[in-house]
């Protein structure tokens, strides 16, 4: 009962090595562990240790939970979720796994809001859209995962808006608190989120002091990330790929 959309991801993990060839995190053989318990286990090894080997943490979220209320939403890789029976995917990466859950005999949605990495939505008005949908769909009950590569910088941006709609203006401090210390990377995610909705504004975490200080010990110079705004600025938005269309696409 818990698990009534495992069949298509065990279809999906069939496939997977056979399909795009994206590096992803494999999670196949540890799909076991997530029948019937909400895939929060954490149990699966292969899993771990790979995530780790990247220096990611995403397999450690907790669902955020959102002020005010009992809701919950999950976030880490859109690559390869850590949750398998959510109701709804939301990836911002162009990697996202897809699983055919929004095909019409596979209840659930899924899809594609393309967001560069380090970078910010080309048009706030489509990821206010975002934000609203995905918050009707948390209070309607629906389970709901979001996920870019490491489940920090454009997922914790968008879990920083959905944090701020629902009335916290500290909201990348909160982020930051119940989700991933890591949670909004770039100073442009941070003025995004500023200006947008009103977030009050604190350090990205990847020009931040806490950045510099856990990548001081590697050798790597916080200066070369802080001084690569180019990156940042170079921004790829697709408004809906993929399947599952939740609203009208823009016209090409
Ligand atoms: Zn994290």
């Amino acid at each position: 009962m818990a698990n009534k959309y495992l069949d298509s991801w065990d279809e999906f993990e069939k496939h997977k090595n056979g399909g795009k060839g994206h590096e992803v995190v494999e999670f196949g053989s540890q799909a076991s562990h997530y029948a019937g318990k909400g895939g929060k286990s954490g149990k699966s090894d292969t899993y771990s240790t790979k995530a780790d080997s990247f220096g990611r943490c995403y397999h450690k979220h907790p669902a955020l939970k959102l002020p005010g209320t009992e809701l919950v939403i999950h976030g880490g890789s859109c690559l390869s979720p850590i949750v398998k029976d959510a109701d709804v995917y939301v990836g911002f990466d162009h990697g996202m796994s897809f699983s055919q859950k929004s095909w019409p005999w596979k209840k659930g949605t899924e899809f594609l809001f393309e967001i560069q990495d380090m970078s910010v939505p080309k048009d706030p008005d489509e990821f206010k859209k975002l934000v609203s949908w995905t918050r009707k769909q948390l209070e309607a009950g629906l389970k709901v995962h979001c996920g870019c590569i490491g489940g920090h910088g454009r997922t914790g941006t968008f879990f920083a808006a959905l944090v701020a709609d629902f009335g916290e203006p500290d909201a990348i401090t909160y982020a930051r608190k119940n989700y991933c210390q890591k949670a909004v990377e770039s100073t442009s995610q941070v003025n995004f989120l500023h200006e947008h909705f009103g977030v009050k504004k604190v350090d990205g975490y990847k020009t931040g002091a806490s950045y510099a200080a856990s990548t001081k010990s590697s050798g790597s110079s916080s200066k070369s990330v802080a001084t690569t705004p180019n990156k940042a600025e170079v921004e790829s938005f697709t408004a809906m790929a993929g399947h599952g269309n939740i609203w009208e696409p823009r016209p090409a």
